[in-house]
């Protein structure tokens, strides 16, 4: 793998003054990668991922348009909350991955959202799921991958741009680690509290994500961890947190919409 990785940052930063101005993104994090290799990593591992139905059966959005609406109003009401970084330069693109046994969303690089039918039906309200992906868009806008790859081979990506170790599925390798990549503490924190943040303005209570965690607690007696906490590990008091952010920015109870969300539960296969 580190050869894979050696390898990425000669194909992606492609020359030495780009790394010279190594540079602070947005969010105040040192990202080695630039805006365009966060899109470019998104739509390689999109591309991967229309092209493996097996590990990632995608609903098809024409034969299920009515799901597809509802979580495209529920996606776009988060993205035109004002708050999201990179509206206009990220894809913002979701799938619904028909998977019944997997409690888990993702957001590539770029805005590239994934969401499985068994988080869906686990779930009990509309403000639970806009929590979840609330969550899931900050890791993309806050650039938490390319933050996170950046201080884990930071320096062999320096290294393999000066070998010139360089070949053409370096990126493509690079995506395939995406879905597997687990954040950080300091990463889980932040995209909970933009999660409230972003659901403030919206119809939904911005407590949401904190109703997913709450469900995962009451069940985790019963059943193993789910992949969601593989890749996203739970900082300490990660409900609490969210519930002092809501309350810090003196929000006002929102919507659950219970049973219009059941009606999307009942819409896909
Ligand atoms: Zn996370």
């Amino acid at each position: 793998m580190k050869k894979i990785y050696l390898g990425i940052v000669a194909l992606l930063l492609g020359g030495s003054m780009l790394f010279l101005a190594s540079s602070c993104d947005k969010d105040g994090d040192v990202n080695i990668f630039t805006l365009q290799n966060d899109i470019d990593l998104g739509k390689q591992l999109a591309e991967q991922i229309a092209s493996d139905p097996a590990t990632y059966p995608v609903l098809s959005p024409s034969q299920y348009q009515e799901s597809y609406a509802y979580l495209d109003a529920m996606v776009n009401s988060i993205l035109d909350s004002g708050e999201i970084l990179h509206r206009d330069e990220f894809t913002w693109e979701f799938k619904i991955i028909q998977n019944d046994t997997t409690l888990n969303a993702f957001c590539a690089p770029g805005g590239y959202i994934y969401v499985y039918t068994g988080l869906i039906k686990y779930l009990e309200d509309a403000s639970q799921l806009a929590g979840v992906i609330g969550h899931e868009i900050a890791h993309a806008d806050l650039r938490h991958a390319t933050d996170r790859l950046t201080k884990v081979y930071g320096l062999e990506l320096l290294l393999g741009m000066l070998l010139g170790d360089n070949n053409e599925s370096t990126l493509t390798e690079i995506a395939k680690g995406l879905t597997v990549l687990s954040f950080s503490r300091k990463n889980e924190t932040e995209s909970d509290e933009q999660s409230v943040i972003y659901l403030a303005p919206t119809a939904y209570d911005a407590r949401g994500a904190a109703g997913f965690f709450e469900k995962l607690e009451e069940s985790a007696q019963s059943s193993s961890p789910p992949p969601f906490l593989s890749t996203h590990p739970a900082p300490d008091n990660r409900i609490e947190n969210i519930h002092d952010k809501f309350n810090e920015l003196g929000l006002a109870p929102g919507g659950t919409f219970a049973s219009e969300y059941e009606a999307f539960q009942n819409s896909l296969p």
